[in-house]
C-alpha cells in the first residue's frame, strides 16, 4: 500500500515539476528575461500548452513530463528548437523529492510539499537568471511565519545576511538571499539554522574554488548563492536532528 502511495507521489511530483518549468518560463517573461513568442493567433493564456518558441498549440503527447522530452529527443516537434535538459531534470527531481516524503500524511508533510515546489522553483530560477523571485520567497515567509514561527532565528538569520549584503556592497549576496534567510530562520529555528548556513557557506566555497580551479570562473564571476541556501535548508530540515546529535557526540 505504501509503495502505491509513493508511486502516486512520484507522479504528482512529475506533474508539479512541469508546473515549476511553466512557472519559471512565465516568470522569466514577466521579468523581461525572455521574449514572448510571436504568434498569429491570440493566445488565451501563457501555459505550457503552447510552444515556447513558435507559440504553436501543443498536443497532449508533447506535454507528458520526461516522456515527451525523451520521445522528441529534446527538440520541439513544431519548430525543432532545442528544449533545455533542465525541463526533464526538474520533473525527475520533483518526482523523487515527492516520492521520498513520508506517507503518514499530516499537516506538516503537506505544507512541506508546497514548500518544495516553491524552493525548487526558486533554486532553478536563481541558477538560470541569478534572481530569487520575490513572490516565491514571500509565500515561503508567510507559510513559515504561520506554521513554524521561529521569530528570533528568522530575524537573526535575516539580519546576519543583511550585514553580509551591506558588508560586501551587494557583490556577494543579493537582497533576495537576505529575504530567503528570513524564511530559513522562521522555518528551521535554532540551532538548525546555523547548520543550514554552515552547509550553504561550505558548499558555496567548495563549488566556487572548484570553478576557479577549472577556470570556469574568476574572482569577478557571480555565482548565485540561493541554490546553496536552499540546499542547506533542505539538508538541515531532513537530517538536522541527526547531524546535530552526531556532532555533539564528538564535542
Ligand atoms: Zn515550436
Amino acid at each position: 500500500m505504501n509503495i502505491f502511495i509513493n508511486a502516486m507521489l512520484f507522479l504528482i511530483g512529475l506533474c508539479l515539476g512541469s508546473f515549476v518549468n511553466m512557472l519559471g518560463y512565465r516568470t522569466a517573461i514577466n521579468y523581461k528575461l525572455l521574449k514572448r513568442p510571436k504568434t498569429k493567433t491570440q493566445r488565451p493564456n501563457d501555459n505550457r500548452s503552447y510552444c515556447d518558441f513558435c507559440g504553436k498549440q501543443l498536443s497532449w503527447y508533447e506535454n507528458v513530463p520526461i516522456v515527451s522530452w525523451l520521445v522528441l529527443r529534446g527538440k520541439t516537434k513544431c519548430c525543432h528548437k532545442k528544449l533545455p535538459a533542465e525541463y526533464p531534470l526538474v520533473e525527475l527531481a520533483m518526482g523523487i523529492l515527492f516520492s521520498l516524503q513520508s506517507t503518514n500524511f499530516n499537516l506538516q508533510s503537506i505544507i512541506f510539499l508546497v514548500m518544495i515546489v516553491l524552493l525548487v522553483f526558486s533554486l532553478v530560477f536563481d541558477l538560470k537568471y541569478m534572481i530569487l523571485p520575490d513572490f516565491s520567497t514571500y509565500i515561503l515567509i508567510v507559510i513559515a511565519a504561520i506554521f513554524f514561527h521561529n521569530w528570533l532565528s528568522g530575524l537573526g538569520a535575516g539580519l546576519f545576511l543583511l550585514a553580509l549584503h551591506v558588508g560586501t556592497k551587494g557583490r556577494g549576496l543579493g537582497m533576495g538571499d537576505v529575504k530567503l534567510a528570513l524564511f530559513m530562520g522562521l522555518l528551521l529555528g535554532w540551532p538548525k539554522i546555523i547548520l543550514a548556513f554552515y552547509i550553504a557557506f561550505v558548499a558555496g566555497a567548495i563549488v566556487g574554488v572548484t570553478l576557479m580551479v577549472l577556470k570556469k570562473a574568476n574572482r569577478k564571476t557571480m555565482v548565485p548563492f540561493g541554490p546553496f541556501l536552499i540546499g542547506g535548508t533542505l539538508v538541515s530540515w531532513w537530517f538536522g536532528d541527526l547531524i546535530i546529535k552526531s556532532v555533539k557526540l564528538f564535542l
